[in-house]
C-alpha cells in the first residue's frame, strides 16, 4: 500500500478542529424544527447554540439573542438532529483493509482514519457505533473529545469475537476457544475501554453463555451477532442489545431450528478438528439461507414480541446487503461519494457471500419485514455497515421503500440511538440542554427522506460547520483519495 504523506492536509483539517474550539453563540432564526420526538414539524422557530449545548429553543419573542453571536437565516430550512449512523466499521473498509494486529497498534491505519474521520460530519452524522473496534479507535476517539481531530461522536465495540477458526481472519478477530478465554477477554477488553462486546457467528455457545456471564458482571453490554450455535430466543432472554443484520431471525423463525442448529454445530466441530470438512464460510452461508425455506409465520410474530419484551433492538444494515446483492445495480454500487473514499470491490464481496442463493432472497426477505419489527414494538435503529456516513443516507431511504414513515425511519437515526445508550438527556432531539449536534437542511425531510441529504450546514458539539466548510473537507478527503488510488 502507498504511504500517506498527509502533512499538509491534516494540518489544514487540525486548523479547522482548533478552529472550532473557540466557537461563537450560534442563533438559528425563523427554522423549520423537525420534533422527532413529537412527530411534528414547528415553523418560526429560534435555536440558540451556547459553547457545546443548545441553550434555547422557542420563538424569537420568547428568547433572548446575545451579542455576539453568529446568526443563521433559516427561512425555508428545516432543522434535524444530528444523524447517527449505528453500524460502521473504520477498521476494515476505509481505503484498504489495514493490517490487522489486535495487540500492535497500527499507526498507517490510524493515520488514515485521523484524515478519514471528518468525512461523517460532511455528511450529517454526528455519532457513529464501531462493530469491530480496536485500540487505535479508543485512541482515535480520546483526541477528538479533545478537539485534536474533526470527527464524531464514536460508540466503541470490541474486535469480532468469533471462534478458534474465525470466518474472517484477516479481520479486527480475537479467536476465542472456550469458556475460559471468553471470560479472560471480556475482562480484558472491559479494562482497555470498550463500550461493548461483539461475538461473531462462530463463537461456542458455551463461550458465548461465558462471554454474557462475565459481561454482566461488569456491567458491560453485548450487541452484535447471533453466533450459529445460539438460538436468537437464547440470545434476547440472556440480553444481548441489539442484532446487526438481523442474523438469527429467519433462524429462529424456522420450525426446523433446532435440527438445522445441530447439524451446524456438529459440522463446526469437524472444522476445528479436520481441516479438509467443510469450510467455515458456506456453513455461515447455509446457516442464513437454509432456515429461509422453512419460515414459519406464526413463530415470527411470537419471536417479534419476545425482541420486544427483552428490549433487544435490531439494526437491519439494509444498505450494505443491498450493494451486495445488487453490485451491478448504479443506483446502489456506484455512489458518487465513493470518491472520497476507496471504493468498495463489490463484486468480491458478493463471492462471498453466495449471492444468489443468499443475499438477494434475504434482503428482499429482510426488507419485508423491517415493518413487521417495528410495529410489533422491536426498536429499529439506522446503520449502514459502510463507513464514511453517506450511505446511512441511502438506509433511511430503505426503510421507507420498505414501508416506514420518513418521521420513524429519521427517528431510527436521531432519537432511538439515544435511547438505545441511554444519552436521551444529551442527544437525539432539538431541546435546551442537549449536546448541539444539529443538521440544517434546504429541503423538508418529511416530505421526502431524501431530503436528510440536503445539508446546508452542520453543528457538531456546538460548533458550526457550514456548507463552504463542508465542501473543504470533501476536496481534501478526494485528494488523499486520489492519493492511495495512485
Ligand atoms: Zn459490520
Amino acid at each position: 500500500m502507498k504511504t500517506i504523506k498527509p502533512a499538509l492536509i491534516l494540518s489544514s483539517l487540525l486548523l479547522l478542529a482548533s478552529g472550532l474550539v473557540t466557537a461563537q453563540p450560534i442563533v438559528f432564526t425563523n427554522v423549520t424544527i423537525i420534533d422527532v420526538e413529537e412527530g411534528v414539524a414547528m415553523p418560526g422557530m429560534s435555536v440558540i447554540v451556547t459553547g457545546e449545548r443548545i441553550t434555547a429553543v422557542g420563538t424569537l419573542n420568547e428568547i433572548k439573542v446575545s451579542d455576539g453571536a453568529t446568526t443563521i437565516d433559516g427561512r425555508g430550512k428545516y432543522l434535524i438532529p444530528g444523524l447517527w449512523d449505528m453500524h460502521i466499521h473504520n477498521v476494515n473498509d476505509v481505503y484498504k483493509p489495514v493490517p490487522w494486529d489486535f495487540h500492535t497498534p497500527d499507526p498507517e491505519g490510524a493515520e488514515q482514519r485521523e484524515i478519514y474521520m471528518p468525512i461523517y460530519l460532511a455528511f450529517g452524522v454526528t455519532g457513529t457505533r464501531e462493530l469491530s473496534g480496536g485500540l487505535e479507535s479508543i485512541e482515535l476517539r480520546k483526541r477528538i473529545e479533545a478537539g485534536e481531530i474533526l470527527g464524531p461522536h464514536m460508540v466503541i465495540g470490541s474486535p469480532l469475537l468469533d471462534g478458534p477458526i474465525p470466518i474472517f481472519p484477516d479481520a479486527a478477530v480475537m479467536r476465542i476457544d472456550g469458556p475460559e478465554r471468553a471470560r479472560n477477554v471480556v475482562t480484558k477488553l472491559h479494562s482497555q475501554g470498550f463500550d461493548f462486546l461483539k461475538p461473531y457467528s462462530l463463537l461456542s455457545a458455551e463461550s458465548y453463555r461465558a462471554l454474557h456471564e462475565r459481561a454482566r458482571e461488569l456491567e458491560m453490554e453485548v450487541a452484535g451477532e447471533i453466533p450459529i450455535s445460539v438460538s436468537l430466543w437464547e440470545a434476547a432472554e440472556l440480553g444481548q442489545r441489539s442484532v446487526e443484520h438481523l442474523t438469527g431471525v429467519e433462524f429462529a423463525c424456522s420450525n426446523r431450528e433446532e435440527e438445522l442448529r445441530a447439524h451446524y454445530v456438529s459440522r463446526l466441530r469437524d472444522l476445528n478438528t479436520d481441516p479438509s470438512s467443510e469450510g467455515a464460510l458456506d456453513i455461515w452461508n447455509r446457516s442464513e439461507w437454509e432456515p429461509f425455506e422453512s419460515l414459519d409465520p406464526e413463530r415470527c410474530r411470537k419471536l417479534y414480541g419476545h425482541l420486544a419484551a427483552h428490549g433487544t433492538w435490531v439494526v437491519p444494515t439494509l444498505i450494505i446487503q443491498k450493494m451486495i446483492s445488487h453490485a451491478n445495480d448504479p443506483r446502489w454500487a456506484n455512489n458518487p461519494n465513493f470518491r472520497y473514499t476507496w471504493p468498495m470491490d463489490l463484486e468480491a464481496l458478493a463471492d462471498e457471500f453466495d449471492p444468489e442463493r443468499r443475499l438477494r432472497p434475504l434482503h428482499d426477505y429482510r426488507m419485508s419485514v423491517i415493518n413487521e419489527l417495528h410495529d410489533a414494538g422491536v426498536g429499529v435503529l439506522a446503520g449502514s455497515d459502510v463507513s464514511g456516513g453517506f450511505t446511512l443516507h441511502q438506509e433511511l431511504e430503505i426503510f421507507v421503500e420498505s414501508g416506514m414513515t420518513p418521521l420513524d425511519a429519521l427517528r431510527t437515526a436521531t432519537i432511538n440511538p439515544a435511547r438505545y445508550l441511554g444519552r436521551e438527556n444529551d442527544l437525539g432531539s432539538i431541546t435546551p440542554g442537549k449536546i448541539a449536534d444539529l443538521v440544517l437542511l434546504n429541503k423538508n425531510p418529511l416530505d421526502d427522506i431524501r431530503n436528510t441529504q440536503s445539508i446546508e450546514a452542520v453543528v457538531f458539539r456546538g460548533h458550526l460547520l457550514d456548507r463552504p466548510n463542508l465542501d473543504r473537507i470533501l476536496r481534501q478527503l478526494e485528494v488523499e483519495a486520489n492519493h492511495l488510488k495512485d
